[in-house]
Order: C-alpha cells, then structure tokens, then sequence
C-alpha cells in the first residue's frame, strides 16, 4: 500500500478517548463558531457529531489550529505521542 500519496482519512486516534472514526480535520472557515480564528486554520479534532458503532461521538478534543492542515495533523500526533510515551 502507498502512502506517497497525502491524504488525511488516516489520522491518529484521539489522544483523548482513544476514538478513530470521530478524529477528522475541520476548517475554521467551514465553522462559525470560530469566527475569531483565521478563516485559513485547520484544526483536527474529535468530533462528538461524527464516528458510528463504538467509536460513535467524539470527546470534543481538538490540536488547535494551525496554517496547514499538515501542521494541525502534527500537532495532534504530538499529543497522540506524548501520551502513548507516558
Ligand atoms: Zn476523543
């Protein structure tokens, strides 16, 4: 299987709850709740809307966002890590 290829449907589980189908990447501009964030953010985050089975409704845990949605992937396999390290 390649992975040279980017893509963000294979994000780490939520380092909060564990959930994988709930973890997905949101734009600050597809989201008026966050009006005072740069438009031009993304964020990954578990979302308690989203998953199915027993991964149904996230925690509400998110990276924080950041430019790209490259960064906002990093940070929330930063938090993915240091918590798999503890
Ligand atoms: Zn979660």
């Amino acid at each position: 299987m390649s992975v040279n290829k980017k893509d963000y449907t294979n994000l780490s589980p939520c380092p909060f709850c564990g959930k994988t189908e709930s973890v997905h990447i949101i734009a600050a501009s597809e989201d008026d709740s966050f009006d005072d964030i740069n438009e031009n953010s993304y964020a990954v985050v578990c979302d308690a809307s989203r998953g199915s089975g027993k991964d149904l409704g996230g925690c509400g845990g998110q990276s924080g966002f950041k430019k790209t949605k490259d960064d906002a992937v990093a940070l929330w396999d930063v938090f993915f890590n240091s918590k798999e390290g503890k």
